[in-house]
C-alpha cells in the first residue's frame, strides 16, 4: 500500500487518480478529453466534481470504471486498492465494478433490469455479499427500499422499474449500491434527469447511503447547488482539467478562479440580499486542436497577454485549496458580477452613493 499522499491522522486514500488523460481519435483531430485530472478520494468522504457539459467529467469517471471504449487511449493511473485500474484485464475489472465500486448514471434504466422486480434486483446484490436465505435477502431489500424513502415498501418491493417513478427508480439503484457495500460510489448527474422537489430526495437517499455505507463518493454534476449540501470538497473542470480543487467551502465563499466565481454567480442563493444572476458568457472551448494559453481566456474578463500564451498550472492558494488561473490574487474577494458584469456595478452601486439610499427601482419584479 502507498501511503506517501496520507498525511498523518487524515483518512486513508481509497482512490487515487494521477496525471489522468483520456484521447479519442477523430477526423479533426485527436478529441483531449481529459488533460490531467489529480485527485485523492479518502475514506468516507464526499468529492464533488463540477464543470459546465463536455469539461470532461464523465470520461474521468467512465475511465475509473473501465468502461470506456477500446478507442480511448488512457494516460496515467488510477490506484485502487493497491492496484493499478488502468493496467487490469477486464475480467479484473469485473471483480471490482458494481461490487468495489458503485456507479450511479443520470439515467437509472443503465442499471436496472426491466424484466425483474426491484426487490428481486436488490435481493440479488445482498446474497453476493451475505450470506443469507432468499427470505432475509428479501427481508433486507425491502429494508434499504425504507432506508433510501422509498414509501411503502413492502408492496414496492415487488414492483417492477416501469412501475416506478424515475425518482423512485433512481433510489431503487441506490438501494442496490448500498447492499453492495461499495468502498466508492462514483455518482454522475444523478439527479440532473429529475423535478428540483424530486432531487431534494435523491440526494438525500445518496447522503444516508454514503453514510451507512462509509463509501467514499465522488458526485459529478453540472450544478454547484447540487454539491453545497453534499460534498466535502469541490473540484472545479474545465476544458478537460481541474481549475480549481478546495473544501466546499472555500470553493464557496473563497473561489480563485474567474470560471468558478462564474458557476456560484449562475446558482440562485438565499444568503445573498441581491437575487440578479450573472451568467458566463460564451461557451467552452472545443478540445480538439486547442491553441495555447488559459482555455478560459476569451469568455474571462480578467484575461492579459499571459493567458493567452501558457496555461497555467494549478498552485496553492489556501491550506487545501488549489486554483488554476494568471490572476487568482486579483479574483479574492471578487462577486460574479464585478468580474463578469462591471457595468451593471457601475449603474446599481454608483461610487459615493449615500449611505443608506433607497435600492434602486426594481419594485414590480
Ligand atoms: P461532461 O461529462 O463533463 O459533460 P464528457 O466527459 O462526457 O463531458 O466529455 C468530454 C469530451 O469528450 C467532450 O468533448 C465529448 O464530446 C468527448 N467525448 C466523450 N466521449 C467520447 C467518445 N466516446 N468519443 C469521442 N469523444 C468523446
Ligand atoms: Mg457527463
Amino acid at each position: 500500500m502507498t501511503d506517501q499522499q496520507n498525511t498523518p491522522g487524515a483518512p486513508e486514500a481509497v482512490l487515487t487518480v494521477s496525471g489522468l488523460t483520456v484521447t479519442f481519435p477523430s477526423a479533426d483531430g485527436p478529441v483531449r478529453a481529459v488533460r490531467g485530472v489529480d485527485y485523492t478520494l479518502r475514506r468516507g468522504e464526499v468529492l464533488g466534481i463540477v464543470g459546465e457539459s463536455g469539461s470532461g467529467k464523465s470520461v474521468t469517471s467512465l475511465a475509473v470504471m473501465g468502461l470506456l471504449p477500446p478507442t480511448a487511449k488512457i494516460t496515467g493511473s488510477i490506484e485502487f486498492d493497491g492496484r493499478d485500474l488502468v493496467t487490469l484485464s477486464e475480467n479484473q475489472l469485473n471483480t471490482i465494478r458494481g461490487e468495489r465500486i458503485a456507479m450511479i448514471f443520470q439515467d437509472p434504466m443503465t442499471s436496472l433490469n426491466p424484466v425483474y422486480t426491484v426487490g428481486y434486483q436488490i435481493a440479488e446484490a445482498v446474497l453476493a455479499h451475505r450470506d443469507v436465505s432468499k427470505a432475509q435477502a428479501r427481508e433486507r431489500a425491502v429494508e434499504l427500499l425504507r432506508t433510501v424513502r422509498i414509501p411503502n415498501p413492502e408492496q414496492r418491493v415487488d414492483s417492477y422499474p416501469h412501475e416506478l417513478s424515475g425518482g423512485m427508480r433512481q433510489r431503487v439503484v441506490i438501494a442496490i449500491a448500498m447492499a453492495n457495500d461499495p468502498d466508492v460510489i462514483i455518482a454522475d448527474e444523478p439527479t440532473t434527469a429529475l423535478d428540483v422537489t424530486v432531487q431534494a430526495q435523491v440526494l438525500d437517499a445518496l447522503r444516508v447511503a454514503q453514510q451507512e455505507t462509509g463509501a467514499a463518493m465522488v458526485l459529478i454534476t453540472h450544478d454547484l447547488g447540487v454539491i453545497a449540501g453534499q460534498a466535502d470538497r469541490v473540484l472545479v473542470m474545465y476544458a478537460g482539467k481541474p481549475v480549481e480543487i478546495g473544501s466546499v467551502d472555500e470553493i464557496f465563499y473563497e473561489p480563485r478562479m474567474p470560471y468558478t466565481v462564474g458557476l456560484l454567480g449562475s446558482l440562485p442563493r438565499l444568503d445573498r440580499s441581491s437575487s440578479r444572476l450573472t451568467p458566463i458568457p460564451g461557451s467552452p472551448p472545443s478540445v480538439v486542436n486547442m491553441p495555447p494559453g488559459c482555455p478560459f481566456t476569451p469568455r474571462c474578463p480578467l484575461a492579459g497577454e499571459v493567458c493567452g500564451e501558457s496555461e497555467p498550472e494549478l498552485v496553492e492558494v489556501g491550506p487545501s485549496h488549489e486554483a488554476a488561473c494568471h490572476h487568482s490574487s486579483q479574483v479574492a474577494g471578487l462577486a460574479a458580477h464585478e468580474i463578469f458584469d462591471p457595468a451593471a456595478v457601475t449603474d446599481a452601486e454608483p461610487a459615493g452613493a449615500p449611505a443608506g439610499a433607497a435600492p434602486s427601482g426594481e419594485a414590480g419584479r
